[in-house]
């Protein structure tokens, strides 16, 4: 398996034998252990699991200032007989570097990114839930730690993986607001990089959508806002008289989203016809009057499929009656199945530990 092996420092006093795994919530609950890398003199080095632990920074580290910090967000799935798969981490590795390279920060290479990787999750299987629907949520990221307060790149950086169990993601379907004024990317930014920033950008107009009764926001493009772009921190599809229309990210304002390069791939297969295009939002409003807008849902790694019940463009109010759907709960199925072993891998999605 592994060309590497990369050292490990045991957890003396490891969470697992007493953890509750009927407790674990998404986010809140971390593994025994981690693997750390640094990058020094244009090189990784030090690279090593050991027990999870807070990690000490110069209050004048780069990262803490300007920003300069990327993340993925990959799930490993326990099947019915026990094994251990991680679905399509080689995805998430060029989409790392390619983040890496859009916020001037170094390259990870391929063996400390998905051996890494494998070894660490590999280590902590006993975390997995074995339950349908429960997974393991893994978390690479770098950062800027350069002590100096000049807006340069840093010359010193910190590669981390953490692990957390996640339960059965069940997420209620969600109201969404058209957002028409505040913005998530924009052409020649960094939307389709999973930095830091974008994130941070997006808590107030979401907190303003909230206080409307709302939960989440769907983007537009950030010089019309004409085109949809994003839900929240999930691609969208819509479904139009029978066909799928999901927003292309030739412009770089969508997040490239492996969730949504496979359900393309898999909703093909299933006899939808799926288009790549740029979608305005008076082809949705339109749709939805003739009675031919059918489903709308984000698609992501933490839920798969989030059903959408209520699309708002100012006052115009689009609602979904969740129990007719077809489209997106097929998807949801389909992928979990591909995810839990209970149909065939037939694109090879899955790497066994
Ligand atoms: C991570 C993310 C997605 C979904 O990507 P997946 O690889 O499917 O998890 C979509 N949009 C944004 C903005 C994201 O950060």
């Amino acid at each position: 398996m592994s060309s590497h092996s990369i050292p490990v420092i045991k957890n003396e006093h490891p969470k697992l034998p007493t953890f509750n795994m009927d407790e674990v919530a998404f986010g809140k609950h971390f593994t025994d252990h981690m693997l750390t890398a640094d990058y020094e003199n244009g090189e990784w080095n030090n690279v090593v699991i050991k027990p999870y632990s807070p990690i000490e920074l110069d209050p004048s580290s780069a990262v803490l200032h300007y920003g300069q910090t990327i993340f993925e967000g990959i799930k490993a799935f326990k099947n019915e007989k026990g094994e251990v798969a991680i679905f399509r981490p080689d995805q998430n590795f060029i989409r790392f570097n390619t983040s890496a390279e859009r916020m001037q920060m170094p390259a990870i290479p391929e063996w400390i990114f998905m051996e890494g990787m494998q070894q660490l999750v590999q280590l902590e299987k006993g975390w997995i839930p074995s339950k349908p629907d429960c997974s393991l949520y893994i978390r690479p990221f770098m950062i800027a730690t350069d002590p100096f307060l000049g807006v340069r790149p840093s010359q010193t950086y910190k590669f981390m993986i953490i692990l957390g169990p996640s339960g059965a993601y069940f997420s209620a379907p969600m109201k969404i607001y058209i957002e028409q004024h505040y913005t998530r990317a924009t052409p020649g930014g960094v939307g389709f990089a999973k930095n830091g920033g974008n994130y941070g950008a997006s808590l107030y107009p979401v907190t303003l959508a909230q206080q409307k009764g709302y939960d989440q926001v769907l983007w537009t493009d950030a010089i019309e806002h004409k085109y949809v772009e994003e839900v929240g921190m999930m691609n969208v599809m819509f479904v139009i008289d029978g066909k799928v229309i999901t927003p292309s990210t030739e412009r770089g304002t969508v997040l490239k989203g492996v969730t949504r390069a496979s359900s393309i791939i898999l909703l093909r297969e299933m006899g939808y016809e799926v288009e790549e295009r740029n979608l305005a939002v008076s082809e949705i409003v339109d749709a939805h009057k003739k009675g031919l807008l059918q489903e709308v849902f984000g698609v992501g790694t933490a839920a798969v499929v989030s059903y959408i019940s209520k699309l708002a463009h100012g006052e115009y109010e689009m609602n979904f009656d969740l129990d007719v759907q077809k489209v997106g709960p097929a998807l949801k199925k389909h992928l979990n199945d591909i995810r839990m072993g209970n149909i065939a891998d037939k694109h090879g999605w899955l790497l066994y530990i």
